[in-house]
């Protein structure tokens, strides 16, 4: 089994990333874990004076997985951790893909809750095939689905367990950056965590599981400083 890193975009002011996941299982299986933004970032970034997510059309999913010989068609799993505009931008790229999805995030999403509605047009697309997933649950041996609301309802991180790396935790947007000193009971909140009671709940369910389980890797969801020591695809995690 082998774990990529992939960067899908950048914020060039803060340093942090957008990235994706692709965890290879070696019968043909390709997990990608979220799309990053969408093209039509990448118009958006080419306008003068833009700030923020800077996008290239280098950084899309399909080009990001095409550099390592994945194409769209051969991912069979999408695990949809949340329908942020910056993880859920090219669902639509994968039509062949199982989506797979927490019951209540994608409720929540499709009754009408305006964080969702940008990127409403590729969640909410007839041509794709969706699992709905009710809390933590085994994708695969060895691939485990967490659930961790709070940033939003039924956001989902990912707990991979690779043979010679051992356990690594994808924290996605429950953790978006490295704890530090503080603990999920004092943490900052980010500025798009919907549920403070609920982000700390999941955090702490995240801490706890990382010491239960012995991880050796946490992959905070943007965390600039972390960025620079991870491996990027096209290297990889064994
Ligand atoms: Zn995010």
């Amino acid at each position: 089994m082998r774990l990529y890193i992939m960067q899908l975009g950048i914020n060039p002011a803060a340093g942090s990333p957008y990235p994706g996941y692709l965890i290879q299982v070696g019968d043909g299986t390709n997990v990608l874990v979220d799309t990053g933004f969408g093209p039509k970032m990448v118009e958006v970034s080419r306008q003068p004076g833009h700030q923020g997510a800077r996008i290239t059309e280098d950084d899309l999913v399909v080009n990001q997985l095409a550099r390592i010989g994945v194409r769209p068609e051969d991912i069979t799993h999408l695990v949809a951790t949340h329908f942020d505009g910056d993880h859920a931008g090219c669902l639509t790229a994968f039509p062949r893909a199982e989506i797979v999805v927490q019951r209540r995030h994608y409720e929540t999403a499709k009754s009408g809750h305006p964080r969702f509605a940008g990127t409403r047009e590729q969640w909410d697309d007839p041509r794709l095939r969706y699992r709905l997933v009710d809390g933590d649950t085994t994708l695969l041996p060895g691939i485990e689905l967490i659930e961790t609301s709070g940033h939003v309802p039924g956001h989902q991180s990912v707990l991979v367990r690779l043979p010679k790396t051992g356990p690594v935790l994808l924290a996605i947007d429950a953790i978006a950056r490295a704890l530090g000193d503080h603990t999920p009971e004092t943490r900052p909140m980010g500025p798009y965590d919907l549920d403070e009671a609920g982000t700390r709940a999941s955090t702490r369910k995240l801490v706890d599981l990382a010491a239960r389980e012995g991880v050796k890797l946490i992959v905070y969801g943007h965390d600039p400083e972390e960025w620079k020591k991870l491996k990027k695809a096209p290297e990889f995690y064994a």
